[in-house]
């Protein structure tokens, strides 16, 4: 691994190693086990494009029959302008009397996540539950329970995991941190 990167015009240094991040992905898959062996058929909702190493890793050791789906929160086309309105991309099928875990890769302000918790509920599934790689909980601002976070960061930008910095540093094993 390099100490220090190089993306667009900022600098990175190590922040998390790969190993530390396998035993958080490691310790939370072992409370999802534990709270889902009694459920029919749980959904994992991977949320794109941030999450698809965090959950590439973490359904390896989830050890119940499993859906997933990965998804998307995309803009709607056309006559809205504003952008604040937002749809769910990438379902298959009805969500209806499911249980759902959301797969994110960072939850930060929760903006987002409260956002696609309210689409989901919407479609009445049995049960909706956060999982998410990071959590940030001085910059968290809204209500939304977030029941599994495999680490939790201050208010840094990081990059790595399937985190980009402007599409730059996503295929990095290991967590790096913005440098002043
Ligand atoms: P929120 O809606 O919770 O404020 O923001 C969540 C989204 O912001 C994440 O899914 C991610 O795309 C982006 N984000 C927030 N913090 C970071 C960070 O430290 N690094 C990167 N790469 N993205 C971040
Ligand atoms: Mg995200």
């Amino acid at each position: 691994m390099k100490d220090i990167i190089q993306l667009h015009d900022r600098r990175f240094k190590v922040m998390i190693s790969a190993e530390e991040i396998d035993r958080a992905v490691e310790a939370v898959a072992t409370r999802i086990n534990a709270d889902y062996s009694d459920c029919d058929t749980p959904v994992f909702l991977a949320v794109l494009n941030g999450s698809f190493m965090f959950l590439s890793d973490l359904i390896k050791k989830i050890d119940f029959t499993n859906e997933i789906s990965f998804v998307k929160l995309a803009s709607y086309e056309g006559t809205e302008s504003t952008g604040a309105v937002k749809n769910l991309i990438g379902l298959n099928g009805s969500l209806e009397g499911r249980h759902i875990v959301i797969v994110e890769d960072i939850v930060d302000t929760g903006k987002s996540i409260e956002h696609m918790v309210e689409l989901l509920q919407a479609q009445h599934p049995a049960s909706v539950e956060v999982c998410t790689l990071f959590f940030k909980p001085a910059s968290y601002q809204k209500q939304i329970p977030i029941k599994y976070r495999a680490m939790e960061i201050g208010n840094e930008f990081i990059v790595g995991y399937g985190l980009d910095y402007d599409q730059l540093g996503r295929s990095l094993k290991d967590i790096y941190v913005v440098t002043e």
